[in-house]
């Protein structure tokens, strides 16, 4: 289902298509609706259901990915229509953070978001015997010890307790560990060394920059959100000076809320920088777009009023015109290429002019 334009829904299916990819799915086929608004109960209409049905049929896929965030009735109605698993984009991109976290924080912090999905979507057998015993099943005596429950409690009742128990840990525990990262930050600033953060759509070639411009080792995936936690480097600017890049979480169009909740203090950090360095992917079919959605991101992590460098990435593999109307859209943007290393000099030079000028120590000698 689309509310867009059918190519904003082509390059956003083709978008979902490699995450699915990333998270090890193979993509059979991919359709496409376009309607005012989602179906209440099935999301996409009716007759697009019998189509789903079909392609699952003809193709034997095993599960259904709908790009956008289901409701849980939406959800279950099409998991009984067509037979198969079905999963939302939210949920999606909860399990590829899921796969990709390595640092104690950032595996925290997907398992808060992805409870939080969880959460309103839970049910089972639970849910069905608090409604069979009708009035008398919630708060009180639900039917006492009916198999395996807890007295007065469905299992779901008891799975619901459990998870929102886990939930206040696991805030509990991020919160600590932000503050240990908070530490280490507030020394890094009475040292007054600027720190730069990378910004930008995953798969923009955040991590190849870096790479580029210290020297660093950092993984480089063609995957989306190869980067989930943090990498930071030091790098020195020509004058000597000591400065930090910080390559950050990977942006995505539609990031799940929960994902934003639970990255806020891992991206808060990015509000910190004395600038950010916005990368973007020459190559792209719809760069603005990606802008936009970092720019969005940005705001919502009180961001956005950070000094901004854009720079326009893979412009070895980026078409001639493209990169033409680009110049022309952003004049002051850098156009880099990361493999070939072209216009990195350049880069490394407006960086290092846009880094806050070192505090002078004026003193007045007094006669
Ligand atoms: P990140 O998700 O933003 O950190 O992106 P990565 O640095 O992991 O790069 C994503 C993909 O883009 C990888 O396949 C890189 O090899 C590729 N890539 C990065 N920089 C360039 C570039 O300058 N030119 C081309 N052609 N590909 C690039």
């Amino acid at each position: 289902w689309t509310e867009g334009t059918v190519t904003d829904a082509e390059n956003s299916l083709t978008e979902l298509a490699a995450l699915a990819e990333t998270a090890g799915s193979q993509v059979l086929e991919g359709l496409i609706q376009r309607r005012s608004r989602p179906d209440p109960a099935t999301y996409i209409g009716r007759g697009k259901v019998d189509d789903l049905g079909a392609v699952v049929l003809s193709t034997g896929a095993d599960t259904v990915i709908c790009d956008g965030e289901l409701s849980p009735s939406q959800l279950r109605n099409l998991e009984q229509r067509t037979k198969v698993k079905v999963v939302d984009r939210t949920a999606l991109i909860l399990d590829i953070f899921a796969q990709h976290a390595k640092s104690k924080e950032g595996k925290a912090q997907v398992e808060l978001a992805q409870l939080q999905y969880l959460l309103p979507r839970l049910r089972g057998w639970g849910e069905t015997l608090s409604r069979q015993t009708g009035g008398s099943g919630r708060g009180g005596g639900a039917g006492g010890g009916v198999g395996v429950r807890g007295p007065g409690e469905t299992k779901l009742e008891t799975d619901r307790r459990r998870i929102r128990h886990r939930i206040s840990r696991l805030r509990r525990e991020i919160k600590s560990m932000k503050t240990v990262r908070v530490t280490k930050r507030s020394r890094r600033s009475r040292n007054a060394i600027p720190a730069v953060a990378i910004a930008g759509y995953t798969n923009a070639g955040k991590s190849s920059l870096l790479n580029r411009l210290t020297g660093a080792g950092v993984l480089v995936e063609n995957a989306l959100f190869a980067t989930l936690d943090p990498t930071t480097r030091k790098a020195t600017a020509s004058d000597g000076r000591l400065y930090t890049l910080s390559d950050t979480v990977g942006f995505v169009r539609h990031l799940p809320h929960q994902i934003v909740e639970a990255f806020r203090s891992t991206l808060e950090e990015v509000a910190e920088a004395d600038l950010v360095v916005h990368v973007v992917d020459g190559t792209h079919p719809d760069p603005e777009e990606q802008v936009r959605a970092v720019h969005e991101v940005l705001a919502e992590v009180g961001a956005d009023r950070l000094p901004e460098l854009l720079v326009v990435n893979k412009t070895d593999a980026a078409d001639e015109d493209t990169l033409l109307r680009l110049k022309r859209l952003w004049p002051d943007a850098i156009f880099v290429s990361a493999y070939s290393g072209r216009g990195i000099d350049g880069l490394r030079e407006a960086i290092e002019a846009r880094l806050p000028q070192p505090a002078v120590e004026v003193r007045a000698i007094l006669p």
